[in-house]
């Protein structure tokens, strides 16, 4: 058994079931703190990891926004959950053929894992990058150009299960032969929080207060700081059920409490919800099909000769439906690019 389990044992032993939410953030705290987890060695692929083109594309939204913006002198990039620094890496490279912009830049990357941030020392070498533990660190006194890629899905989320019309939350327990297993408490869930549409017996309700309290805390900076901010996820733009917690290892799907620590756990990201979070600040969702191509990655992966990066980034069967684009920014003067 590894630390990891005898550990979360424990817990429940000593605190009784645990929930969705915290096993997702015990396990994800190790998890990402002991790997680098990307690419065909790894777990799974990400967007920037298969592309240079899905930077390119963000530098440009960033400089056409910055325009917008009638090109503050001063700005901070920020980045939260870089990976191995490449997204950061392909922003930098192309906004550097912008000189005004590139000028104006500074970069604060937030990271928890050591490992990761080690990986993105090494992909940023000659770039003046501060790294944060969370956003409350990053400068608060310029325009934040903020981006997030497969962050959303990593913070912990909750789950509900309907019983007989009501809501009990969803848990993790021991049996008595010491094997983990899934179970409801009697704990149900505030009325504040059930979702608008009436449950069924077996539906499941997820709900991430994490990714709420991010997204919000990222919206208040941009009211105060003004600039913009990109959520790019795999997720639902309507309010839907289901259980879309999920474990990967090696590229394939396992059962979430059998490699415990040694697979990515994460669920699909309620865009609905976060849209109603931020309020008439929020532009779309879009998918990140339309959002790429909207930007030029058509003609881009022409030039570069890439047709398969191209379809795996916005193919209609690959990434481009469920990949889905929230951008924010509170002023209403200004048209982003390629949101309606
Ligand atoms: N954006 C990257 C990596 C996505 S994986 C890409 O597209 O390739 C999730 C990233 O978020 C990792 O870098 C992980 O270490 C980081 N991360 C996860 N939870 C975090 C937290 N609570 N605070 C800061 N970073 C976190």
């Amino acid at each position: 058994m590894s630390a990891l389990e005898r550990q979360l044992k424990n817990s429940i032993r000593q605190n009784g079931p645990m929930n969705v939410a915290t096993f997702m953030d015990m396990v994800l705290r190790h998890y990402y703190s002991t790997r680098d987890p990307f690419g065909v060695k790894g777990d799974f692929t990400t967007s920037p990891e298969i592309s240079q083109m899905f930077g390119e594309m963000i530098a440009i939204f960033l400089a056409d926004t910055w325009v917008k913006m009638k090109g503050p002198p001063k700005i901070i990039i920020v980045e939260a959950g870089p990976g191995r620094g490449t997204l950061m890496a392909d922003i930098l490279r192309t906004l550097r053929k912008m000189s005004e912009f590139y000028e104006a830049i500074n970069i604060h990357l937030i990271e928890t894992s050591p490992i990761l941030r080690q990986k993105q020392m090494e992909a940023l070498k000659g770039y003046n990058v501060q790294w944060h533990d969370m956003l409350q660190t990053v400068p608060q006194d310029q325009p934040m150009f903020f981006v997030a890629n497969e962050f959303l899905d990593a913070l912990p989320v909750r789950q509900y299960l309907c019983e007989a019309g009501s809501w009990r939350e969803r848990v993790i327990t021991l049996t008595h032969d010491d094997r983990l297993v899934f179970d409801v408490a009697p704990g149900q869930l505030k009325l504040s929080q059930c979702p608008k549409m009436k449950g069924e017996d077996g539906d499941i309700f997820e709900l991430s207060e994490a990714r709420e309290n991010f997204v919000r805390d990222v919206s208040a900076r941009l009211q105060k700081q003004g600039g913009v901010g990109l959520f790019i996820d795999y997720g639902f733009d309507q309010p839907a059920f289901g259980d879309t917690f999920q474990a990967v290892r090696d590229h394939k799907y396992v059962d979430i409490l059998s490699d415990i620590g040694e697979a990515d756990l994460t669920s699909h990201v309620d865009f609905a919800k976060l849209v109603t979070v931020v309020g008439p600040a929020a532009r779309g969702p879009v998918t990140q099909g339309a959002f790429l191509k909207h930007l030029g990655i058509e003609e881009r992966a022409e030039k570069l000769k890439q047709p398969e990066e191209l379809k795996r980034l916005a193919g209609d069967d690959q990434m481009g439906r469920l990949f889905r684009v929230m951008g924010i920014c509170h002023d209403p003067q200004i048209k982003l690019a390629a949101f309606p």
